[in-house]
């Protein structure tokens, strides 16, 4: 317990909440606890990945153990594979049931290099999970409802998930988490209105996970879910200013 404090210290990372999972400082201990497929290990190697960040040291046993969670940490400091790395682990191969994760990001450029993460730490992963992102609505509207039955994670914007106005939910029975990555933009872009009717939308579903990650102010953010993520674990990396 000491020694867990003292490296939440040296990282920088402070987390409040309840039965905080401890750190992980490497990506060896991550895959003795967890079981990490290789072909993902391998491909982190290759992208020069040699230790998680201090956000991903935390994220990852926060998100393996499903606890909802509302993250800060500065630009560049290896946000998106600090969900994208448990997702993949915990969704592991491709189920045909449907969405199980659907991560919004506030503009098509960044949902694109999300996008991008996930297909290269994907790479050759044996019957491997379909990603896909929300490209083109309005006429292919009907032909996206069809695949959506095959891809088990989503990648959207707030406005293209909400043009896709879909009548029943059923494409997303199975959903088991909601993530919002640079969840302080939407205060920034004036679209913060689009999130909350996206966990409007999903409020009535039991069982959702909901991680959200911000580079800079928390609060707005706090304020417009705090009805509805429960007791969410908050992280922040480095101090006030970072
Ligand atoms: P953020 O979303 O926090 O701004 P990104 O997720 O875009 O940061 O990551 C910033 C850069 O760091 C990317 O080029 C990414 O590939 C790289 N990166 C992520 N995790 C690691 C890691 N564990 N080791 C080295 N580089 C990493
Ligand atoms: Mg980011």
């Amino acid at each position: 317990q000491a020694k867990i404090k003292a490296l939440m210290k040296l990282y920088k990372v402070k987390v409040e909440g309840d039965n905080i999972p401890p750190l992980l400082t490497n990506f060896t201990k991550m895959q003795k606890k967890y079981g990490f497929n290789q072909k993902i290990l391998d491909n982190m190697k290759k992208a020069g990945y040699e230790k998680p960040t201090p956000i991903q040291m935390q994220s990852v046993p926060i998100i393996m153990e499903k606890r909802n969670l509302l993250a800060l940490a500065p630009t560049g400091s290896g946000k998106t594979a600090a969900y994208c790395l448990p997702l993949l682990q915990k969704l592991g191969t491709h189920q045909k049931n449907g969405v199980r994760a659907l991560i919004f990001a506030p503009s098509n450029e960044l949902a694109e290099q999300i996008l991008r993460e996930f297909e290269f730490l994907n790479y050759g992963v044996e019957d491997g999970l379909r990603i896909k992102q929300i490209q083109k609505i309005n006429n292919e509207s009907n032909a996206f409802k069809i695949q959506l039955e095959h891809i088990d994670i989503l990648i959207t914007t707030p406005l293209k998930f909400i043009k896709m106005n879909r009548k029943s939910h059923t494409e997303f029975d199975k959903l088991e988490y909601i993530v919002f990555d640079e969840a302080d933009r939407y205060f920034e872009f004036n679209i913060a209105g689009q999130m909350k009717r996206i966990l409007e939308t999903f409020q009535e579903k039991q069982g959702l996970t909901y991680l959200l990650f911000s580079a800079t102010i928390q609060h707005p953010v706090e304020e417009l879910v705090k009805n509805i993520i429960v007791d969410p674990l908050k992280l922040q990396i480095g101090g006030k200013n970072n």
